[in-house]
């Protein structure tokens, strides 16, 4: 049977730090499945079609990783795409306690083994929430990013 790992997260927008997670999670699943979770109270900051281009972008290299986004409960559209497994990435305890009690939510809900990925510590400062103040005030975000905004 084949091995399909769900990496499920907001994505607003997708940085180094996620790609370096989904990378590694390629090499330990037969599929990895990046999905951008959105939600219709939540307005994004990153047009969502814009992202899911670069997404795709990024990953030419790696022939077993894809992007989809979704709505809803990740553990449903889990079970949409087969996936038995969800990838996250930890950088710091605050993260774990968050990915602690998600995890197991995910495991009494949808049978989900959840895979904690620790973060590479180049990347290990990287946000989403960091990237975005940075773009807001007219920065260069290119080294947050493993491709080019336009
Ligand atoms: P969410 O809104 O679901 O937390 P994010 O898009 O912020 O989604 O993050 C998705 C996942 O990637 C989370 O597990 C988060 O901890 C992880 N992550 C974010 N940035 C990094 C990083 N720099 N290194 C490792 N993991 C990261």
């Amino acid at each position: 049977m084949k091995r399909i790992a769900l990496f499920p997260g907001s994505f607003d927008p997708f940085t180094n730090g996620h790609a370096d997670i989904a990378f590694r999670a390629s090499v330990l699943f037969d599929e990895v499945i990046i999905g951008v979770g959105t939600n219709d109270k939540k307005q994004r900051f990153f047009d969502l079609q814009m992202m899911l281009e670069c997404i795709d972008k990024s990953l030419e290299s790696y022939p077993n990783i894809r992007v989809e986004s979704f709505q809803g409960l990740t553990a449903e559209f889990a079970k949409r795409v087969g996936a038995s497994y969800l990838i996250r990435g930890l950088r710091n305890t605050t993260d774990f306690e968050y990915e602690n009690t998600i995890a197991q939510v995910n495991q009494k809900i949808g049978d989900l083994e959840t895979v904690l990925l620790i973060t590479s510590p180049e990347y290990a400062y990287i946000s989403s929430t960091i990237v975005r103040d940075i773009y807001k005030y007219k920065q260069n975000v290119d080294a947050y990013l493993p491709y080019k905004l336009r």
